[in-house]
């Protein structure tokens, strides 16, 4: 058994599946998870000393690569000055003026420790703003693992929700309603079928935890239009889009203004932050101003505050990273669906900016239905062979290929021989 390997069954002893978090079990994939001893810009090493081009960036957090110095300099700093007061601290009111700056349909922005609880928190805003109960989300979004989004539709659209996970009670998920993404008329639906009972709409504005599907044309602005139209608010999940699509996240990118936004990921740098914020008669919802309660011991940490801040700032000092970040992306895919139509390979390229990802369907990716049409062992092979070849993609079909600035053309290129030599390869088998 290699390091890794022993590793793994160690924590399997003593943590459940011996992962934090499911998806690193490589459970879609086969094989063993690799346990990563340190990772530099966009190369991960594990603890066998293989390395890696990462394309998973934690999941997101790592949009300038991994161990920048500037960040890390920033935590240590503060670090040095002590990690946590349960206190107000200076940064994290830089880090409010900044993203409010940033990002115009906020006003007011509160920060917590991870996505999960932005989303929770942002729905809880949501329904007391609104005194309405009922939640539209899109099948196939992922919204942190709070109960009430762990729904899916149980027979497709129009049905209330049933729980996707056990120990979720029928109470927390009848209020979640599910629609389909891309298709405005499912949200209308709801609607007529619910009326006065829905107290908002979240979606992720590019859906990046079924893979990556983009928005349609309109998409966005029906939605808008609809919340509008039914005194409902939107919400638009970017905890992964948030200043990764540009500095206003996809909500700039596709200008359409949502009332209540959520981020995490790239704002903590790869601390464990979140943030959901909009506009201020609505966010006075939240105590001590108003009557919505949300608290965290450890919101706001002063060391989290400095590595979040460093790489916003760096963003922001540095609009360029994002023009050439995104057309490399383009580049990506451009090659990416060559290299499928000469394979002949019955997959799709799809993505926006920095996100991209390999269906492995014949279909157009749309929604969570043709995602679902993917031949996830098809897929599974692909992963091994990429992970054999020094190419770390994520180990599962439904999540995206993420890029970071520092990715660089010989890294892509090198991807796309790898790419290209697996379709060869699996050609002769
Ligand atoms: C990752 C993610 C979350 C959950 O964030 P955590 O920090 O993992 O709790 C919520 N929404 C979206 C869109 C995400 O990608």
């Amino acid at each position: 058994m290699n390091r890794s390997e022993q590793l793994f069954e160690r924590a399997k002893n003593v943590i459940p599946g011996g992962v934090n978090s499911p998806v690193r079990a490589f459970q879609a994939v086969g094989g063993r998870p690799r346990f990563i001893a340190k990772a530099e810009k966009e190369m991960i090493t594990d603890v066998d000393g293989n390395t890696y081009i990462d394309y998973i960036g934690s999941w997101g957090p790592m949009i300038l690569g991994h161990n920048h110095p500037a960040i890390r300099e920033a935590a240590m700093e503060a670090a040095g000055r002590g990690l946590s007061f349960g206190a107000s601290c200076p940064a994290e009111v830089e880090m409010a003026e900044l993203i409010c700056q940033m990002v115009p349909s906020i006003e007011l922005v509160r920060m917590v420790n991870s996505g999960t609880e932005a989303v929770m928190s942002a729905l809880r805003v949501a329904r007391g703003y609104t005194g309405k109960n009922k939640i539209i989300k899109f099948e196939g979004c992922y919204h942190g693992h709070c109960d009430s989004m762990l729904v899916k539709a149980g027979s497709g659209v129009m049905t209330s929700g049933v729980p996707d996970s056990a120990g979720v009670p029928e109470g927390c998920a009848k209020d979640t309603l599910t629609a389909v993404y891309n298709d405005a008329d499912s949200v209308r639906s709801l609607f007529s079928q619910f009326p006065g009972e829905i107290a908002a709409v979240i979606v992720e504005p590019v859906a990046a935890n079924m893979g990556v599907v983009v928005p349609k044309e309109g998409f966005l602005s029906e939605l808008r239009r609809i919340c509008d139209e039914e005194k409902a608010l939107l919400i638009f999940d970017e905890v992964i889009t948030g200043f990764r699509l540009g500095f206003d996240g996809a909500q700039g990118y596709y200008g359409v203004t949502p009332d209540l936004t959520t981020f995490g990921k790239i704002i903590g740098a790869g601390m464990p932050v979140g943030a959901y914020g909009g506009r201020r008669e609505i966010m006075e919802m939240v105590s001590p101003v108003g009557s919505v309660y949300q608290a965290g011991t450890l919101s706001g940490n002063p060391v989290a505050m400095a590595a979040g801040l460093a790489q916003l700032h760096i963003l922001k000092e540095n609009p360029k990273i994002y023009e050439e970040m995104n057309a490399m992306g383009d580049y990506f895919r451009a090659e990416l669906s060559q290299l499928v139509k000469t394979a002949g390979a019955p997959c799709r390229v799809t993505g926006v900016g920095s996100l991209s990802c390999l269906f492995f369907t014949g279909e157009e990716v749309v929604d969570y239905r043709s995602a679902k049409t993917s031949d996830v062992s098809a897929f599974a092979d692909y992963f091994r062979y990429m992970l054999a070849h020094g190419i770390y993609v994520a180990p599962s079909q439904f999540e995206a290929i993420f890029l970071s600035s520092v990715h660089t053309k010989e890294d892509v290129d090198r991807t796309l021989t790898v790419i290209e030599d697996y379709w060869k390869e699996k050609a002769h088998r």
